[in-house]
C-alpha cells in the first residue's frame, strides 16, 4: 500500500478557536481549553488558536496604567495591557506540549497583526498568514495573543479596544483562510434575548452577519462589534459556543454566517436592549436653518456619537423642541458643549435624562414585511410604557424607554414576536 500523502482533496480544514477571558481564567481552565484543542487536532484540523488574557486581567492592567499616569500615554498603556494575552499564549502552549501536542505561542508583532497607531482601539490593516502557514506544515498548532497588534512604521505594540481578542480571531480566520472561526466562550451561543431577563429566550441555531452586527451594536454584549463587521466583509463563518462544554461532547452553538445559509427566516430574531444611552432635549430652540447644523456640529468635532434624533414641529412656528441621545459616557461632555453654544444655538432650557433605555428589535425578515414595528408600539401602549423616542432602519427599529420598564419591555416584544420557547 502507499504511504499516505496529503493531497489537495485530503488537507485538512484550517480552523480558528479562540477563547476568551473566563475560559482561560485559570491554569486548570487552560487544560481543559487544550483538551477542546487535542480534539480539533485529532480530527485533522490545522488550528490557530487566539487568546484573551485571564479573566480580570486587563482591568487589572489597566487600573495599574491609571494609577501610575492618570493621564497616560495611549502606546505605554497598550505595552502594559497587552501583556495579559502574552502570559495565557505562553502557558496554553506550555499545556499543549505537555500533552504532546507541538504548539508555539505568537504574538502580535510577531506574525505581524499590522494596525493603525490609534493605541487603545486600534483598527487591523493586515495579518500575515504566511508565518502561522509554516508553522501548520510543521504539524504546530499556533497559539495566538488575541487584542495586539503592531504598528509597524513606529514598531510600537498596539490594542484592539476592550473585547478586541474577537477582532484578532477573525482577522487571523480570514488571513488563514479558515474553515471556520469558533468562538468559545461562557455562553453556549447567541440568544433571542438576555436570558437573565427573559427565562423563555432560546439559543439560535444560525444568524446573519447583519442580525448580528445590529445584535452586537444594540447592546448584545457576545461578541465585539468589529468582530462581527470584519466577518461579514470577508465572511467568515463565525461560530459562537461554549468552552465549558465536556471537550469530548460539544454542544451546539450559534453558527454567525450568511443569509443564504439561513433556512428558516424569523421577521425578528431578537430583541437588544442597552443602558448606554443618555437623553437631551432643547426647548424651544428657534425653528429656522442652520439650527441643527449649530447644534450637531459640536458633538460631531467633539467625536460624540448621536444615535436618534426627535424633531418636534412647531405649533407657533418660531420655536421647536430637539430630542437626541448620545452614549451615556458623553453625556456629561456633550451638555458642557450645548451650553457653550447656546448662544449660537439659542435655546430656552436644556434636559437631561440617563434613567433611559434603548430597547431595539431586529431580524432581515422586516425588509419584507411591513408594520412590523407598528405592532410593537401598540404593545408597548397597552403595557403603558411610554416611548420618548424611535429609530428605524431596514432590519431593526429601535425605542427608547424609561429605564424602569427595561424588562417589561424586552418580556412584551420577545413574546409579541413569537421567541418565546415552545
Ligand atoms: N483582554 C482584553 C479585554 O479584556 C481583550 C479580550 O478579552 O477580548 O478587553
Ligand atoms: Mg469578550
Amino acid at each position: 500500500m502507499l504511504p499516505h500523502r496529503k493531497t489537495p482533496e485530503t488537507v485538512m480544514a484550517r480552523l480558528v478557536m479562540k477563547f476568551g477571558g473566563t475560559s482561560v481564567a485559570t491554569v486548570e481552565r487552560i487544560r481543559n481549553v487544550a483538551r477542546h484543542v487535542e480534539r480539533e487536532v485529532k480530527a485533522g484540523h490545522d488550528v490557530a488558536v487566539v487568546v484573551s488574557a485571564m479573566a480580570g486581567k486587563t482591568n487589572e492592567l489597566v487600573g495599574w496604567v491609571k494609577e501610575a499616569s492618570p493621564l497616560y500615554d495611549a502606546a505605554e498603556y497598550d505595552v502594559v495591557v497587552a501583556s495579559g494575552e502574552q502570559v495565557t499564549s505562553g502557558l496554553l502552549a506550555l499545556v499543549l506540549k505537555d500533552m504532546g501536542i507541538p504548539a508555539r505561542s505568537w504574538q502580535g508583532w510577531q506574525i505581524p497583526i499590522r494596525t493603525s497607531d490609534a493605541h487603545g482601539s486600534a483598527r487591523i490593516d493586515g495579518v500575515d498568514g504566511d508565518g502561522l502557514a509554516a508553522g501548520f506544515a510543521r504539524g504546530e498548532v499556533a497559539v495566538v495573543s488575541g487584542f495586539q497588534g503592531v504598528h509597524a512604521p513606529s514598531g510600537r505594540i498596539a490594542t484592539l479596544g476592550r473585547g478586541g481578542s474577537d477582532t484578532s480571531a477573525v482577522a487571523i480566520a480570514a488571513a488563514i483562510g479558515a474553515e471556520r472561526c469558533d468562538i468559545y466562550t461562557d455562553v453556549d451561543g447567541v440568544y433571542t434575548t438576555d436570558p437573565r431577563i427573559v427565562t423563555k429566550a432560546k439559543r439560535l441555531d444560525r444568524v446573519a452577519f447583519e442580525e448580528m452586527l445590529e445584535m452586537a451594536s444594540l447592546g448584545a454584549k457576545v461578541l465585539q462589534v468589529r468582530s462581527v463587521e470584519l466577518a461579514m466583509v470577508h465572511k467568515v463563518r463565525t461560530y459562537v459556543r461554549s468552552s465549558f462544554d465536556d471537550p469530548a461532547s460539544p454542544q451546539a452553538g450559534t453558527l454567525i454566517c450568511d443569509e443564504e445559509e439561513i433556512v428558516e427566516q424569523q421577521i425578528v430574531t431578537g430583541i437588544a436592549y442597552s443602558k448606554d444611552e443618555a437623553q437631551i432635549t432643547l426647548r424651544r430652540v428657534a425653528d429656522k436653518p442652520g439650527v441643527a447644523a449649530a447644534i450637531f456640529g459640536p458633538l460631531a468635532d467633539a467625536n460624540i456619537n448621536v444615535d436618534m434624533i426627535i424633531q418636534v414641529v412647531s405649533d407657533d412656528t418660531t420655536t421647536t423642541d430637539i430630542t437626541f441621545t448620545v452614549p451615556t459616557a458623553d453625556f456629561d461632555r456633550a451638555r458642557t458643549i450645548l451650553e457653550r453654544a447656546r448662544d449660537q444655538i439659542s435655546y430656552a432650557s436644556l434636559q437631561g435624562a440617563t434613567d433611559v433605555v434603548k430597547v431595539s428589535a431586529i431580524g432581515i425578515g422586516m425588509r419584507s414585511h411591513a408594520g412590523v414595528a407598528a405592532k410593537a408600539f401598540r404593545a408597548l401602549a397597552d403595557k403603558g410604557i411610554n416611548i420618548r423616542a424611535i429609530t428605524t432602519s431596514e432590519i431593526k427599529f429601535s425605542v427608547l424607554i424609561d429605564a424602569a420598564y427595561t424588562e417589561l419591555a424586552v418580556r412584551t416584544l420577545h413574546s409579541l414576536y413569537g421567541l418565546d420557547k415552545a
